[in-house]
């Protein structure tokens, strides 16, 4: 029998009601589509909300994928601009990088706008090697994949510790090219879990690992069993670098959430969190 024409529509998509909030711009020069074609995404696959989160600026010139530190005022006005016309929140955020010692890059950062959430990542598990970087596969061949995986996971506690951020972006993000140790990986998260457990901190569950040669999201199924068996919540993104990955595989993420135990996300607005339980 057909379905009555004003019977309530079942949510189409995975990202119905839910939040993407690790998003990037051209300001970080490998990205595309600008916070206007980013929200017009979202409000197509019904998210609840959209956030912008790019690269954040270094003090001096630093490195070749993030904005410019003079940049930054046209970053705060572009996602001002998209704010103008959506018909969802646009909130503003930045994925600032954590290098340990220079902290207070971070909190100067932090007063410079009027920020909805900071993600904290790792990207640097050394000067100069940023692990996620294609052009530095070479350095892999210096040191052994578990010291690097040691190192990665280090850092990131020590982030985590920091407390400057609202989430921790792609916590295992050094598996990237599919470079991992061999056997049971769990004790590289022990120090990360009981260091988030301990602060309340965030971690996110992120797409973007099925887009690249590991093939998973980002963190594993480890990762994301102990951080919810320790009460740790979860933040579901995409961290799209091109309007077409904005929610992207948010099916698999939500499945993989709900199989670990999970029952909703933390959603954000001026630096405050809130709870919301899965549509269903
Ligand atoms: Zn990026
Ligand atoms: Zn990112």
């Amino acid at each position: 029998m057909p379905s009555q024409i004003n019977e309530q529509q079942e949510p189409i998509f995975a990202t119905a009601g839910l939040a993407d909030y690790h998003t990037h711009t051209p300001l970080c020069k490998h990205a595309e589509g600008w916070p206007v074609e980013l929200v017009r995404r979202a409000e197509e696959l019904q998210l609840a909300e959209i956030g912008i989160s790019d690269h954040n600026p270094m003090p001096e010139k630093f490195d070749d994928w993030r904005m410019d530190l003079e940049e930054l005022p046209l970053y705060l006005e572009a996602v001002a601009h998209a704010r103008e016309k959506a018909r969802i929140p646009v909130r503003l955020g930045l994925e600032c990088d954590f290098l340990p010692g220079q902290e207070t890059w971070i909190e100067d950062l932090s007063k410079e706008a009027d920020w909805d959430y900071l993600i904290g990542s790792v990207h640097y598990v050394l000067p100069g090697w940023d692990v996620d970087n294609p052009a530095k596969l070479s350095e892999w061949t210096r040191y052994s994949v578990d010291d690097v995986w040691q190192i990665y996971f280090e850092t990131f506690e020590k982030a985590i510790r920091s407390g400057l951020f609202d989430f921790m972006a792609h916590p295992d993000l050094v598996k990237k090219f599919g470079r991992r140790p061999e056997g049971d990986l769990r004790w590289f998260y022990e120090g990360c879990i009981a260091a988030a457990a301990e602060v309340g901190a965030l971690f996110e569950l992120s797409t973007a690992g099925l887009r690249k040669d590991c093939r998973e999201l980002y963190p594993s199924r480890d990762f994301l069993q102990m951080a919810c068996d320790a009460g740790i919540g979860i933040v579901i993104n995409s961290d799209a670098h091109a309007p077409l990955e904005v929610g992207k595989d948010y099916d698999a993420a939500v499945a993989l959430a709900k199989e670990v135990g999970y029952d909703g996300v933390w959603f954000f607005e001026g630096r405050e969190r809130l709870f919301k339980p899965f549509l269903k």
